[in-house]
């Protein structure tokens, strides 16, 4: 007898609405997580707060992991790996280890959620130095300091007195084949920015940027209060490097609104690193046979009418393992593939009731 479980690959925020969603169905799932605990990214990497209201993200994140902890038709399998698959739509075979035990779960349907990895600015084409100098970090460096109140200068533990955000940073740049943008980066930056001039108030802050894309109502919900309420200085400039002078950074480039060089000394500069697919999502899509865009994000088949199925039917992708997304993104995708896979039980089970 086919099961008439889902099982969901990567427990972040798709994976977490996804199994949110098929036990409020009544359809069982098994969740296998990578890391220790679910999350993702929010908690993996220590996010201080979320957009747009700046909300704790333990606290957010918590509120949707909590009803899936001990329900009963959530098997969690945290510490675990996929092993191997076989089977079809409708009557899958998942290997599943933990600890060095395997066994096969058998499932309906698989939801890939196995999210992103931050890009690594060593392998950044401009000069940022950010292996060489203390003082060089990234964004998520930066929410780990907002989220303990300890923004400081890495090198000596001051508080920063000018801090200078560099966007772009892996996204928007055709010699290391990034030529998409990340889409949250902006409004991160902003956001951070935003936590900074709370955190300390006599702190300036710079974003330079090439061309501010704020997604949709981050523009009225970031952009707008960062300059108006928060006074974060936006610069329209490209900055080719970073340089230690003395004990302090210097950043150079060219302001270009005001078509000039620009060299100013800042004490932390922050990389706005954008996203690429995590290390899980590429082995989900080579042990799965899941076709990839040329950036390793999963391809999904029917964009942009349908976000969440892959070429291979009975197997769905959600949130950030497809492209750079939001939070909003990923648990809309991780909603979305959950009903999919619903239908998809649906008929095999009407089908099989039909044939007796
Ligand atoms: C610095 C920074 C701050 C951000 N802040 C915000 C914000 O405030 N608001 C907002 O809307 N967005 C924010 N984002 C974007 C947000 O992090 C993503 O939209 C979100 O995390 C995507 O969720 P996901 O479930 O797709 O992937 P992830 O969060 O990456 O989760 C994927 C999960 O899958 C697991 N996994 C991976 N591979 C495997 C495998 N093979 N087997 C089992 N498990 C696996 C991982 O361990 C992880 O738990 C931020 C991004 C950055 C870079
Ligand atoms: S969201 Fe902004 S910083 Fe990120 S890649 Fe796009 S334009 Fe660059």
């Amino acid at each position: 007898m086919p099961s008439d479980r889902v099982l969901i690959i990567g427990g972040g925020p798709a994976g977490i609405e996804a199994a949110r969603n098929l036990a409020d169905l009544g359809i069982p799932v098994t969740i296998v997580e990578a890391r220790e605990r679910l999350g993702g990214m929010p908690i993996h990497a220590q996010y201080a707060a979320l957009t747009p209201d700046l909300e704790d993200a333990e606290t957010a994140m918590n509120r949707r992991i909590e009803p899936l902890l001990g329900h009963p038709l959530v098997d969690l399998r945290c510490n675990s790996a996929v092993t191997g698959s076989s089977g079809t739509a409708g009557d899958f075979r998942v290997r599943v280890a933990v600890g060095g035990k395997e066994d096969v779960v058998p499932a309906a349907a698989i939801i890939v959620a196995t999210g992103f990895q931050h890009f690594d600015p060593g392998r950044e084409t401009q000069m940022y130095g950010y292996y060489e100098f203390d003082d060089v970090i990234t964004l998520p460096d930066c929410e780990k300091m907002l989220k303990e109140h300890k923004v400081v200068r890495p090198s000596n533990g001051q508080p920063p007195e000018c801090v200078a955000f560099i966007q772009c940073v892996g996204s928007r740049d055709r010699q290391i084949g990034n030529e998409f943008c990340s889409k949250v980066c902006c409004g991160i930056a902003s956001k951070e920015a935003i936590e900074i001039r709370q955190q300390l108030p006599n702190c300036k802050v710079f974003i330079f940027y090439i061309d501010m894309r704020m997604y949709g109502y981050w523009e009225n919900e970031l952009y707008w209060p960062a300059q108006e309420k928060h006074k974060v200085n936006y610069v329209r400039g490209i900055v080719s490097e970073v340089l230690k002078k003395g004990d302090r950074l210097v950043i150079r480039g060219e302001d270009t609104t005001l078509g000039r060089p620009v060299e100013a000394p800042m004490d932390l500069v922050v990389l706005s690193v954008g996203m690429e697919p995590s290390k899980g999502t590429r082995e989900m899509a080579k042990l799965l046979g899941l076709p990839q865009n040329p950036y390793g994000y999963l391809d999904t088949v029917g964009v942009p009418l349908d976000t969440v199925s892959t070429a291979v039917e009975g197997v769905f992708a959600a949130g950030s393992c497809t492209g750079p997304a939001d939070l909003e993104d990923s648990i809309s995708a991780g909603a979305t593939a959950a009903m999919r896979a619903a239908v998809l039980l649906r008929k095999k089970r009407a089908g099989a009731e039909a044939r007796g």
